[in-house]
């Protein structure tokens, strides 16, 4: 997913990885998806469109353990209407442990990781009940 001024980024960075995505089950928030499937050709789930609840429906997704990698161009330079949304977002990623890449250059690392390739077990936290209840009581 990216930001209205970090949309033509994602996208040539992704039709630069289509051969890497295409062995990936793709997510997007609304806008963002119907661009890369239009420039990579590839199935893409869509989600709403970020500020009215895509950023949120992704941070489910990714709570059910369904992604494990997010490449989200936010931008930087200019606030957004759904900013407490992007935080919600960046907050589960970093709860579930799942990769986060934020620009071309931490996209590049992450997607050309032999981690990637190969088998790779993702430490899933266990947020049972019971261990729940003891960390909220202290
Ligand atoms: P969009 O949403 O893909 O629908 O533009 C992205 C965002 O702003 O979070």
């Amino acid at each position: 997913m990216a930001h209205d001024n970090k949309k033509v980024e994602l996208l040539s960075w992704a039709a630069f990885n289509r051969d890497t995505l295409a062995r990936h089950q793709l997510y997007a928030t609304g806008t963002t998806g119907t661009m890369l499937e239009y420039e990579l050709g590839l199935p893409v789930t869509r989600f709403l469109s970020g500020p009215v609840g895509g950023d949120q429906q992704i941070g489910a997704k990714i709570a059910e353990g369904v992604i494990d990698l997010l490449i989200f161009f936010w931008d930087p330079l200019e606030p957004q209407p759904h900013d407490p949304d992007v935080r919600a977002l960046l907050r589960l990623a970093a709860v579930w442990n799942i990769g986060v890449a934020c620009n071309v250059m931490s996209a590049d690392l992450m997607i050309s990781s032999p981690l990637l390739s190969g088998f790779y077990q993702r430490m899933r936290p266990d947020f049972g009940d019971r261990e729940w209840q003891a960390a909220k009581a202290g």
